[in-house]
């Protein structure tokens, strides 16, 4: 198992950044997590564009093209050895002396891991459908940027594991629903899905960017608005999608069944369509 930190291939077990790494100290630092399904990159486009999105708006310069990105994670995939598995990026504004303003010389350091994963389990979830709890939404106002500052998230999902669910909703002071800890969340009505739109309050999902464009391929009618927790509760089906989870129903939120209680026949076509499209990407 070896892993990428700062230009060199080393042993996972060795793999460190430096006890001043502004990501550690500030979480000053952006990630991604792209998916790797039969030896192949699913979706890499669209995680380079978050991510040099988020150096954009951080002011983080990170000076390596594209293309010695794209070789790099190959290269750390191919070493690894894995045909399904998730490459996690962090890039960090770099190491300095401990002090807010941003560092005059700090040069940004970029680690990346590759772990094996198992796709295939979510075959079994998507057909029982999982469970979901709410929990009030304490994140920061600019999520849109998949920045490592994550303890909203990490304590959202605890609750959810702690109450048997597969995710913790994140439910605005208004009572919007407006994503999961790591998933983007939709509701069904009527045949027509319906989703958060994109703000600085979600994270624009590049697994939920896949799932409206094949939607809308499918003519399927696509609302991106805010809805709310009773919206949800009162919904046809519900679902939800990620990287690591392509798209799984939500049966229950809170204890409490959507629709019957019992994966629907729109969550169906959808993971249909998302699966071809996997297949069609990597061959998976
Ligand atoms: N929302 C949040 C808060 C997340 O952390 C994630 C996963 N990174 C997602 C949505 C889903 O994003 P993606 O489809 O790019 O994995």
């Amino acid at each position: 198992q070896l892993a990428y930190v700062a230009g060199r291939l080393v042993p996972l077990r060795d793999a460190h950044v430096h006890v001043e790494d502004r990501g550690l100290q500030f979480a000053d630092a952006l990630y991604e997590v792209a998916a790797v399904m039969n030896g192949r990159m699913l979706d890499w486009d669209g995680h380079l564009t978050r991510l040099r999105r988020g150096c954009a708006a951080l002011f983080i310069e990170f000076s390596m093209s594209d293309a010695a990105l794209l070789a790099q994670a190959q290269r750390l995939v191919a070493v690894n050895g894995h045909r399904d598995a998730l490459l996690y990026m962090q890039l960090s504004r770099g190491t300095a002396r401990r002090d807010h303003g941003f560092p005059l010389h700090a040069r940004p350091t970029l680690v990346m891991t590759v772990r094996r994963f198992d796709f295939a389990q979510r075959i079994g979830q998507q057909a029982r459908g999982v469970g979901v709890i709410t929990v009030n939404d304490m994140r920061w106002q600019r999520v849109d940027l998949k920045t490592t500052g994550l303890l909203a998230n990490v304590l959202a999902k605890q609750d959810a594991r702690a109450a048997g669910a597969f995710e913790g909703w994140l439910v605005s002071a208004d009572g919007d629903v407006r994503e999961g800890g790591s998933t983007n969340a939709y509701i069904v009505r009527d045949g027509t899905i319906i989703t958060h739109p994109l703000s600085a309050h979600i994270l624009p999902g590049i697994a939920r960017a896949t799932l409206l464009r094949l939607a809308r391929d499918a003519q399927i009618t696509v609302v991106e608005r805010p809805f709310t927790l009773d919206e949800a509760l009162a919904a046809d089906e519900a679902l939800l999608t990620s990287t690591t989870a392509p798209l799984l129903p939500v049966v229950t939120i809170d204890g409490r069944p959507v629709g019957d209680g019992a994966p629907g026949p729109v969550a169906a076509r959808l993971a249909a369509l998302v699966w071809d499209e996997i297949a069609r990407q990597t061959g998976w």
